[in-house]
């Protein structure tokens, strides 16, 4: 599951939002150079298990529901489909699985939760 946080950057002090960690029905990718947000639909991959998608990428102590039989699945395979079709940022860099969300004033990644913020929600 993943959530959402108000964050405050540590340069500059711009707050924005983050969210953070793949959805249910997503995977959220960032651009490896600006940290441009990209959501991957999971539905769009047809012709492979859903199951083991999610089950990849979620414990089966984060979702109760993954099935441990499904695990692995072809991690650098799979993550090679995900950011083909994520495809290019409009910065030019591509987006990665493990790429950071970056302040949209200065591009930090450096940032941390807003203390005033209203609680963190889940999608
Ligand atoms: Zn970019
Ligand atoms: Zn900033």
């Amino acid at each position: 599951m993943g959530k959402m946080i108000q964050a405050i950057c540590r340069k500059c002090n711009t707050r924005f939002s983050v969210r953070q960690g793949d959805g249910s029905r997503v995977h959220l990718l960032h651009c490896v150079r600006c940290g441009r947000e990209k959501a991957v639909k999971i539905q769009e991959f047809a012709g492979h298990c859903q199951e083991s998608i999610i089950g990849f990428f979620n414990t089966p102590e984060e979702n109760p529901a993954v099935r441990q039989e499904f695990l692995p699945v072809d991690a650098r395979k799979y993550t090679a489909l995900i950011e083909h079709k994520a495809g290019l940022c409009v910065c030019g860099a591509p987006f990665s699985m493990i790429g950071k969300p970056r302040c949209p004033a200065c591009r930090s990644s450096a940032f941390e939760r807003d203390p005033g913020s209203p609680k963190t929600r889940y999608y």
